[in-house]
């Protein structure tokens, strides 16, 4: 193996020794002094925005990374490959000609789509490429990953209008317009999915607040001929909680902004009109766009009637917001409602098409089962506005659920119609907030897992297959995640099982034992740590990106996301029929016990199920960056870029894609595409082996190899059966 080339190249194999051991960076990183090496690569200063691969960049440190970076974002370029990754530095600014269909079709139809720039598309055709052009396709899943903000909605529907571009034929589209209805609506599902699943947050105008895996479906053809969406987690919470400065979800605001005067008439909401669920209203958003979610649910074949029920049950849940309940007085014990919220009451119940009595007593009146007896108990003031946000979460989540199932049965085909896919994966990236809960728990507990598919395909996986092929190696180290998934998910004891076994008990949770609990079974684990003299019970993960303080307080609460069954039975009564027809399933759901299922049980079972698809295809990933915090055009702050990188272990995916073998051609595959070579060379122990129908194949490709090194000397090596050169040919 050769030393250092200090140009460094794509794969230059020179970087193996140097990378040995794992490189932790950290923003007092840029502030050491830089050493020669470095100094060398800063003469090219004026160069760094060519390196189009980080692998390129020698040496590769924290430091080069992130000058190349900032230099090809200054120089607008927003695409860089570091190795078997995508690096997409958001620009926050618009920028059409980017992704204009001209490009499209320029990274479609170029015969070496590799070589050109560095784009979002070139992983969307490597990817289609990959189904069309194997012996045996093979499913592919796109990876997107980066914080709020970094850019992964935005690179998904990039994907999906690359397909629904390229993976067409125009005259079947024009024949039988059939395909064309299908990537439009595969297309219509986004705008939808994001009217009701996404919000403005502190981090983000058009945050996602909830997770979403896309199947696209290939047929024969390899033409899309549908789709079908899997999500994950909504952050429900938000209909009746946002946090200060953020807003609810757009879907919302855009009904207050874009409808006409007889449906705010019909949904009693006149103008001037506060909703407390509905803070920041005056804020402008390019995404308050009512009309083109109406037009897309249109597409889809959400009738007028259903969009009329959904949106008179959204009206009444802003209705449902603005009732408060005042303490009880001292002749009765039940909370009453405050005198303004009376007719908020009354609007909510009509629109919700409940009766308004049973409205109010199922917010104030607990009932309770005692054998064949029921007993009704008043409830305390916070347990009238917890029912209250309880109902407008459960509501809201459940129209979420029936919205995307309405899609999938929409766009998705029959299972006979398609034979491959290509699934885009959007989920939140890695949070640490001020204080995390539950919801925290379970999105960075999903990093770890992605992280962990991450580094066993391809650095645990790329790794183990050099050293059983035989080829001269080095380890790169990596961190492997496996402890801090056993702490989280593990059995017999984790964090997860522990919250279930609370969870299950008949009883209120109390934070400090829960504490005292989770100490006493896991601190044997070594990414789990305590500061038991903190006021707020809480546990502190050290997470592959950085440590996670969890509060205790509501945590098992949250896992139970306990709905009392009076307001379901309500609901199942009600003369909306859409919202009657919702909860008629949740009924059957009941009998058979599904409802004890657990937030973490449900995460964790989903979660698995991406998994073992993840599993079976090729995965492909991006990385998306956030070059600044407040989401300004042409600014790069090296501080925050810099967690990034540590955050996804962008350097050791360098180090490792540098350090191996970036081309793999299966041997039967090399001969199909190379055996001619054979036929024509003047080695006669060749054309024995050619023209007898060579039935090893290997031994062909070893033949093959000779017949090329002979006629060239300055080739890589070949020598007992161990090929080290460029390429690399593997089973
Ligand atoms: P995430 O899904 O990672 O939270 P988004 O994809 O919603 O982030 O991106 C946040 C914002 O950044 C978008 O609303 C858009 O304004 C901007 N943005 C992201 N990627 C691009 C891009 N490639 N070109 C232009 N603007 C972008
Ligand atoms: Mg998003």
């Amino acid at each position: 193996m050769n030393s250092a080339d200090h140009r460094g190249n794509r794969n230059g194999m020179g970087t193996v020794q140097e990378t040995s051991k794992r490189i932790g960076f950290s923003s007092q990183f840029l502030n050491e002094s830089l050493d020669e090496d470095v100094q060398f690569f800063l003469t090219e200063e004026g160069k760094l925005h060519t390196y189009d691969d980080l692998t390129k960049v020698n040496p590769v440190t924290p430091s080069t990374v992130l000058k190349c970076l900032q230099a090809r974002y200054s120089a607008k370029l927003f695409y860089t490959h570091a190795g078997c990754t995508l690096v997409a530095l958001n620009p926050f600014q618009s920028i059409p000609y980017l992704y204009s269909l001209d490009v499209m079709e320029e990274y479609h139809c170029t015969p070496q789509f590799h070589e050109s720039k560095p784009h979002i598309f070139i992983v969307a055709e490597e990817a289609y490429r990959n189904v069309k052009g194997q012996l045996e396709p093979v499913n592919q899943s796109l990876v997107v990953s980066g914080e709020s903000g970094a850019g992964k909605t935005w690179s998904s529907r990039c994907l999906m209008k690359y397909y629904a571009t390229v993976a067409t034929s125009s005259s079947v589209a024009t024949s039988q317009n059939t395909v064309e209805r299908i990537e439009g609506r595969v297309l219509d599902s986004n705008p939808i999915m994001e009217a009701f699943g996404n919000a403005c947050t502190l981090r983000n105008n058009n945050s996602s607040r909830f997770g979403k895996y896309i199947q696209l479906q290939l047929d024969r053809c390899h033409l899309l001929v549908g789709a079908s969406v899997q999500t994950y987690l909504l952050e429900k919470t938000r209909v009746a909680f946002q946090p200060t400065g953020e807003r609810n979800f757009h879907i919302f605001y855009q009904m207050m902004k874009g409808s006409s005067t007889e449906q705010k008439k019909e949904w009693n909401v006149f103008d001037g009109q506060s909703f407390v669920w509905l803070p920041n209203a005056n804020k402008t958003l390019e995404e308050d766009c009512f009309d083109e979610t109406l037009g897309a649910m249109g597409h889809l074949g959400i009738n007028t009637e259903q969009q009329r029920d959904i949106f008179r049950i959204l009206a009444g849940i802003l209705h449902l917001g603005n009732v408060g309940f005042s303490s009880p007085s001292e002749d009765s014990q039940t909370c009453d409602l405050e005198e303004h919220s009376k007719e908020y009451l009354q609007n909510a119940a009509e629109l919700l098409g409940v009766a308004a009595e049973e409205l109010e007593n199922c917010l104030r009146v607990r009932t309770l089962k005692a054998g064949n007896q029921s007993v009704l108990k008043p409830c305390s003031r916070t347990e009238c506005f917890v029912r209250r946000d309880c109902l407008a979460k459960v509501i809201y989540a459940e129209i979420f659920e029936w919205l995307v199932s309405f899609i999938n049965t929409s766009i998705c085909t029959n299972s006979s119609a398609w034979t491959n896919f290509i699934g885009i994966l959007d989920v939140y990236g890695f949070e640490c907030f001020q204080t995390n809960n539950l919801e925290q728990l379970c999105i960075n507990y999903a990093n770890e897992k992605l992280q962990q598919h991450f580094v066993s395909h391809y650095l645990k996986a790329q790794q183990e297959e050099y050293v059983s092929e035989g080829l001269e190696w080095s380890f790169v180290k990596y961190q492997d995640n496996q402890g801090c998934l056993n702490l989280i998910e593990g059995a017999p004891m984790s964090v997860f099982s522990l919250l279930n076994e609370e969870s299950r008990l008949n009883r209120t949770s109390d934070a400090q034992m829960f504490r005292v609990r989770l100490e006493k079974e896991l601190s044997d684990n070594g990414s789990i740590s305590w500061d038991r003299f903190s006021q707020e019970p809480h546990f502190t993960v050290a997470h592959y990106a950085g440590n996670v303080n969890y509060q205790i307080q509501g945590m098992v609460e949250k896992n139970k996301d306990p709905v009392p069954q009076e307001l379901i039975n309500m609901l199942q009564k009600s003369n909306n029929n859409l919202l009657q027809k919702i909860f008629a399933k949740i009924e059957e759901q009941t009998t058979k016990g599904l409802n004890k299922v657990t937030v973490v049980s449900k995460f964790k079972n989903s979660l698995e199920n991406l998994m073992r698809i993840l599993h079976s295809t090729t995965p492909h990933y991006t990385r998306c960056i956030k070059p600044n915090q407040d989401c300004k055009p042409l600014t790069f702050k090296k501080e925050e870029v810099i967690m990034q990188l540590e955050a996804c272990g962008i350097v050791e995916t360098i180090h490792i894609s540098a350090a191996g073998f970036p081309i793999r051609i299966p041997l039967e595959n090399f001969i199909l595409r190379y055996g001619l070579i054979i036929k024509y060379s003047k080695l006669k122990s060749a054309h024995n082996c050619w023209d007898s129908g060579i039935v090893n194949v290997k031994k062909h490709v070893e033949m093959l190899l000779t017949v090329v090194l002979e006629q060239d000397d300055s080739s890589p090596q070949f020598k007992d059966g161990k090929w080290t050169s460029l390429v690399h040919c593997g089973m």
